[in-house]
């Protein structure tokens, strides 16, 4: 499961909207309830609503006309100065009604709501660096950089069938602005997104390996539950014994299995990757099947000086 204290928090936030909706309209009923006439017009209501399911139930048809009831209340209420609309919780979302759950599964606001505390946590924003704001005439070549973040977006978009995304290149050829691109685009999707570098993944495959406590799952859960997972320069990271290759690959296979999404910058070349973390790990990163692997290490490809 997620980590639990991030969820809590998301959960807390959607409810908050539920509690002030309900709040509100509450406020408007308990004055509309204050009326005599309001006040019997809406226990009739609620003993015909019994009534109707009852004989639902039975097969029955519905012994009272519920409209007819309803358009009565409106009538008081517009006596009463009060909108009918007012007494109806007015939720933020429709398709939860603030709940966070549709049918058992978190809904999309939800997940929003987890990604923008991911995106605080990862030190994005969700703003300031999109596909549309790039400006690719800062590159010696537009033109190929353009093409290789059409490539991205078209896979953020669905538009191709590849699991992973690789990419390789050397420091300032604009990887992990690209990858933030990336990230802002599937915030607003209805996707879970994490982005974290390789040293911090590395710390908490270490804090996993190191913890025998009821907390252990929270230091990889954030790696294996999201939807899609940003790792940004690998390579950088300490290889630590019986830590980095082996938590890595425990990560990559149980992502691939899930058909869960990731997206790995490396400074590396390819050949280097393989003689850093092995043939395991290589070969499940560099399937051809899966793998989108796009070099961006041409020197025209670098920022222009
Ligand atoms: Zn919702």
């Amino acid at each position: 499961m997620l980590k639990k204290q991030i969820l809590e928090c998301a959960l807390n936030k959607i409810k908050l909207r539920r509690q002030s909706a309900e709040n509100l309209a509450y406020s408007f009923f308990e004055k509309a309830m204050l009326d005599e006439q309001f006040k019997n017009n809406f226990k009739d209501i609620k003993q015909a609503e019994i009534d109707n399911a009852k004989a639902q139930v039975y097969g029955e048809e519905p012994k009272y006309d519920l409209k007819q009831l309803k358009a009565k209340q409106n009538e008081i209420l517009k006596k009463l100065k009060i909108s009918p609309k007012a007494i109806i919780p007015h939720y933020s979302c429709n398709k939860c009604h603030d709940t966070g759950y549709v049918n058992g599964e978190m809904c999309s606001c939800l997940k929003h709501e987890i990604n923008l505390i991911l995106f605080e946590k990862s030190g994005l924003s969700e703003s300031n660096i999109s596909f549309k704001k790039c400006d690719f005439s800062i590159f010696d070549d537009p033109q190929k950089i353009k093409n290789i973040y059409d490539k991205l977006k078209k896979w953020c978009e669905k538009q191709n069938v590849y699991q992973n995304v690789i990419l390789i290149g050397k420091t300032g050829t604009g990887k992990t602005y690209a990858m933030q691109c990336m990230a802002n685009n599937l915030l607003a999707s209805e996707s879970l997104v994490y982005f974290t570098s390789a040293f911090e993944l590395n710390e908490n495959l270490l804090k996993y390996h190191t913890t025998f406590d009821e907390t252990k799952s929270d230091y990889i859960s954030l790696l294996i539950d999201p939807d899609y997972l940003f790792i940004d320069d690998l390579g950088t990271e300490p290889i630590l014994k019986n830590v980095t290759r082996e938590g890595l690959y425990n990560i990559i296979s149980e992502r691939m299995r899930k058909g869960k999404k990731t997206v790995i910058s490396s400074n590396l070349s390819p050949d280097q990757i393989k003689d850093v973390y092995g043939e395991r790990i290589f070969s499940r990163l560099f399937c051809q099947n899966t793998a989108l692997v796009i070099h961006v290490e041409n020197s025209d490809l670098r920022l222009k000086k």
